[in-house]
């Protein structure tokens, strides 16, 4: 790295309570400091001031950060003693080590990154308890693989060929090297997820709401009433003009019944995003 080249750190780690400090006490530990939401996943009485493991030399910092319980997938950002560092690196006896989270909102400029980009238009694979999240999510136009017999092991392989970022709320599963983006998803109703996820990855201007197949997440096209006429029972018939079919499934959707529902949640979503409440008319 060259002289005063972007990898240095000083003023973060500077202004990081303790880390300035020198280390005390045994030469044969490191000492890792979590910043802002990966305190989340130390137990209760342990967040709050760094955490101090022993040291062995064939640790790499992926395997320490992991050893506390903070899944790979969610550290964009490791300092070693004011250098950047990435996930292969050992640190030394008695190295103080900074973990950052996803900075969504922070531009790191030049600094080496651990993880490939994001994709732009990401497409997602959601594990099997996440349903819900996965269905709200193709409701907004996002594509999302999701199957209540897909296991752990399927998910990840589905994930790595295709491209996928993962969505769980299982640790271990984020922390499979073939994982190579994934998001933690934390407790909560769909929205409140879905919101997360969309902040995380910065899609809120991403929306595309009523485009997917809620069932299978295929792409949903304009089809003439002319070619849907014969599965239609007799009340759609009359009241409805417009038709769309999944590509995926074959299904049929039109604004029905569920449609005001929809659209409400819709609005919840891009209310909390910041965005206009304005847009829940879309696909109508
Ligand atoms: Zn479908």
């Amino acid at each position: 790295m060259p002289d005063g080249g972007p990898g240095r750190l000083e003023d973060w780690v500077a202004a990081a309570p303790g880390l300035d400090a020198p280390p005390e006490g045994s030469a044969a530990e490191v000492e890792l400091r979590l910043y802002a939401e990966l305190q989340d996943f130390l137990p209760a009485d342990r967040r709050g001031g760094p955490v101090r493991r022993p040291h062995r030399p064939h640790q790499t910092v992926k395997d320490l950060i992991e050893a506390v319980g903070v899944p790979h997938s969610e550290v964009e950002l490791v300092v070693v003693e004011g250098e950047v560092v990435d996930f292969s690196h050992r640190p030394a006896a008695g190295d103080r080590i900074a973990v950052y989270p996803a900075f969504r909102r922070l531009d790191l400029g030049p600094l080496p990154r651990l993880h490939p980009p994001w994709p732009e238009q990401p497409r997602f694979a959601a594990d099997v308890h996440l349903g819900r999240l996965a269905r709200l999510l193709r409701l907004l136009g996002f594509d999302v693989r999701w199957a209540n017999d897909l296991d752990d092991d399927e998910l990840a392989a589905v994930a790595e060929a295709e491209g996928r970022v993962v969505l769980t709320a299982d640790r271990g599963l984020l922390k499979r090297n073939q994982v190579v983006h994934g998001v933690f998803v934390r407790p909560g109703d769909a929205v409140e997820q879905a919101v997360e996820v969309l902040r995380r990855l910065d899609l809120g201007g991403r929306l595309a709401p009523f485009t997917r197949c809620l069932v299978c997440g295929g792409e949903l096209d304009e089809v003439p009433k002319a070619a849907v006429l014969d599965r239609l029972e007799p009340l759609t018939r009359r009241h409805h003009d417009r038709f769309r079919r999944c590509g995926g499934c074959d299904r049929i959707y039109w604004p029905g019944s569920h449609h005001e529902r929809l659209a409400a949640t819709v609005a919840e979503v891009r209310a909390r995003l910041g965005g206009s409440p304005g847009g829940s008319g879309a696909g109508g």
